[in-house]
């Protein structure tokens, strides 16, 4: 196993003078040096291959005992010095100071074919940063990260990746509910991949404790390295640069509005600087079609992070970021103005998005009704989200003679209880229908074709909650065949694969309620 090691974060940005791993305020400094806690027992259950290769590790490399050693924290690699990275946050709203890396560490960069990856353990035991808590992970968070993070890859969607998911061999003790009944679980450690894992916060902190000097070495650092059409150290490039962050925050959430991830907790913490999709904890994907969900039972009250405000937080998250780099800009029009701009720009990209979705490549006026009138009537009655989309690409463009009919023949799996689809609610579905086939007829492709553009944004599969929760309980029984399934599955979710035609279903009733599927904590 050949890894080419470059670091660059702790080469070139100011580091943690302590190096007991004990839990503190840490100033002036963007990281901590952190050994991973061993694990009694490491066993691998799952590699993403794909994510292997692009690391440029074979087959035979990820099955050495120094590939485990490296993805459980065992062993650490030579020539490298494992750190706990610094950040602060807004969490619900709320400044909640310093966070931190608390049960995340990184191991080393690495370069591959000309692009650098930072790989982090997850799980791998507390760091200076672990406040009150443990800093494990359990193996129901973690499958669902490590599936998640490849599902977004794969679907197409800016995410940080995982290259394994592997048992510790110790327990970990959590209250599930937060209802005092806790109970051991067991414990496990994903290896995540992204090529950095700065987030919003990491520049939030030192604006916070007015450390303009740490802030701006940051700030260069970031832009050196993954902003590089920009020159550190100037006005200029510092707006430069909070302009390309907003159009990639912007362009992660109308992907996720696409194909109906929540993301659940969209603190600032949690928000990349590079506009990746970080930080899978309870999130969810939406089954019937509500723009006031979220699966996240800590925001139950609120619903801050439901679906349908996805992008206004997102605005908000940065408007904090816009905050912090103020102190190197000094001027708030120009920031200001780059964030007004948000506002002009995600609405048009929104719909140009669902025109998508329909099949629609001419832009008129009246769509934008269309669109909101179907949003109106996938409420009006549950509705399957991922299979109305799917099953919308076999409308075809000659007017139907029998109207229901074609309507049903393509929107009734999608239905919860199709039975409800009478009154004004069927009316309404069937005035949207019409407008929708009348407007197709003004499309030039033939419906073919249109169906080939369409299943390549409307994907057939998608890592439902309930999919997840069956993984969960498979590989808690020591079975991980439904964990390679699904991850196969989910590799190719935009093509038909009969053989797994069963996981294009939609949820099952038992799931309807049950903890893990359509509610989940932040206990992870
Ligand atoms: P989250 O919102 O889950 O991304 O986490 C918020 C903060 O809590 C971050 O600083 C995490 O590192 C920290 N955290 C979450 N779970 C743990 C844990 N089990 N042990 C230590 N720190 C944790
Ligand atoms: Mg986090």
């Amino acid at each position: 196993m050949q890894l080419h090691i470059k670091n660059t974060f702790t080469k070139e940005l100011p580091a943690d003078p302590m190096t007991e791993n004990t839990r503190r305020q840490v100033e002036k400094a963007c990281f901590s040096y952190v050994t991973p806690k061993k694990p009694s027992a490491p066993s691998l259950l799952h590699v993403s291959q794909e994510m292997a290769n692009t690391l440029g590790l074979s087959e035979d490399d990820i099955k050495t005992q120094r590939f485990l050693n490296m993805v459980t924290g065992a062993k650490v690699l030579e020539d490298t010095t494992p750190y706990a990275m610094c950040y602060g946050g807004h969490q619900f709203g709320h400044w909640a100071g310093q966070l931190g890396d608390g049960r995340a560490i990184n191991l080393t960069e690495v370069t591959h074919d000309n692009k650098r990856w930072a790989l982090q353990l997850k799980g791998a035991g507390a760091t200076p940063y672990s406040r009150t808590a443990d800093g494990l992970a359990v193996l129901r968070s973690s499958i669902r990260e490590h599936l998640c993070s490849e599902a977004m890859y794969h679907l197409g969607v800016p995410t940080t990746r995982s290259l394994s998911v592997s048992l510790s061999g110790d327990e970990v003790l959590r209250d599930v509910l937060y209802d005092g009944n806790a109970d051991y679980e067991k414990g496990a450690i994903v290896c995540r991949v992204a090529p950095s894992f700065i987030r919003f916060g990491s520049f939030e902190i030192f604006a916070s404790r007015q450390d303009t000097a740490t802030l701006k070495t940051l700030t260069d650092y970031t832009i050196k390295h993954f902003y590089p059409q920009y020159e550190g150290g100037t006005k200029k490039g510092y707006l430069g640069f909070f302009n390309e962050v907003v159009q990639h925050t912007l362009e992660m959430i109308i992907h996720w509005q696409r194909v109906g991830f929540v993301h659940g907790v969209m603190n600032t913490d949690n928000m990349s600087i590079l506009g990746l999709t970080i930080d899978y904890g309870p999130y969810g994907w939406l089954e019937g079609y509500d723009p006031g969900w979220t699966p996240n039972t800590t925001d139950r009250q609120n619903k801050r992070y439901r679906y349908g405000n996805q992008s206004q937080m997102g605005l908000w998250n940065l408007l904090q970021l816009a905050n912090a780099l103020y102190p190197l800009i000094g001027e708030t029009t120009p920031l200001e103005a780059i964030l007004q701009n948000y506002h002009i720009e995600y609405p048009k990209k929104y719909v140009a998005m669902m025109r998508e979705k329909l099949g629609l490549q001419l832009a008129i006026d009246t769509d934008i009704q269309l669109i909101a009138d179907l949003e109106k009537n996938l409420q009006a009655s549950e509705t399957d989200m991922t299979i109305f989309f799917r099953n919308l690409a076999q409308v075809s463009k000659e007017e139907s003679s029998h109207v229901e009919d074609a309507f049903f023949a393509f929107a009734k799996a999608a239905f919860y209880t199709p039975e409800e689809i009478t009154g004004t609610i069927y009316s309404d579905w069937e005035t949207w229908f019409k407008s929708y086939q009348k407007r197709l007829s003004e499309e030039r492709l033939a419906d073919a074709e249109r169906k080939v553009l369409m299943n390549k944004v409307n994907p057939k599969y998608v890592l439902r909650n309930y999919i997840s929760q069956l993984v969960i309980d498979e590989a808690d029984k020591g079975n991980y065949d439904l964990l390679n399934e699904i991850h196969a599955v989910l590799k190719n979710p935009y093509d038909e694969q009969s053989e797994y035609e069963h996981w294009y279903a939609k949820r099952p009733e038992w799931a309807r309620h049950k903890v893990g599927c359509s509610m989940l904590s932040c206990s992870s």
